[in-house]
């Protein structure tokens, strides 16, 4: 396995499970140089994983010794103790995904069952959300499990109690303990920017003609799966 890096290739940081308590608060000045350059270009993106994001969904997020524009999903990986109550998700090992990639595939997925959710009657969005939906259910059953053996657990509130108890020194060093474990999102969390990361990031994978495009999706979806099956062989 590659040594963790702050940044990865992309100079984008590398996410890990975190805690906010020992990150400081933005100054005003520094909230206004992110909102500018957030404003600046015409596109309005998370710097971590890509997403589109509205002004209302950007994040501040300290990671990588700087300030950062965020998604929510990469805002909570790093922040796994302020996501609400009963909306927590889970830890999964995943060494073969990057958090910025595991968030952008769970979103491809909810915009699959999004766009199934407006047409139900469409049978290539019924097939696309069956195929999706059963992806969904293997990859988290041989992930989950895979946590539980690598890192004996699997919830998210658990290592943040713990991340609480370690000083600071330590906590800065936790990829020693936590890379290649990922948050794995609840749906629930992001009801309210589902639609938006459809409309927005995947409007491609909506149906225009009635063939192809589950093939094309699948083909894409399964080149980037293929490295997790076979690591957990
Ligand atoms: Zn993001």
């Amino acid at each position: 396995m590659s040594l963790w890096t702050p940044l990865d290739s992309f100079g984008r940081p590398n996410l890990l499970p975190g805690i906010s308590a020992y990150t400081d608060k933005i100054t005003k000045e520094e909230e206004s140089s992110l909102i500018l350059s957030f404003e600046e270009h015409g596109k309005q993106k998370c710097q971590c994983c890509g997403a589109s994001i509205t002004k209302k969904m950007r994040r501040n997020l300290y990671v990588a010794s700087r300030w950062w524009n965020a998604c929510p999903m990469c805002f909570y990986t790093e922040n796994l103790d302020l996501i609400p109550d009963n909306n927590k998700g889970r830890l999964m090992y995943m060494p073969a995904f990057s958090q910025a990639r595991l968030n952008a595939m769970l979103r491809c997925f909810w915009a699959v069952t999004y766009f199934y959710s407006t047409e139900p009657e469409n049978m290539v969005l019924r097939e696309m959300n069956s195929t999706v939906t059963q992806e969904i259910n293997n990859l988290t059953s041989i992930n989950e499990k895979s946590a539980q053996v690598h890192f004996s657990l699997a919830d998210p509130e658990i290592l943040s109690s713990m991340l609480y108890l370690v000083p600071k020194e330590d906590y800065e060093k936790r990829h020693k303990l936590l890379t290649g474990i990922r948050w794995y999102p609840k749906k629930a969390l992001f009801s309210d920017e589902i639609d938006y990361w459809a409309r927005n990031d995947h409007s491609s994978l909506f149906p225009k003609e009635t063939n192809g495009n589950i093939s094309k999706f699948m083909s894409k979806y399964m080149d980037s799966n293929f490295a997790v099956r076979n690591m957990d062989d």
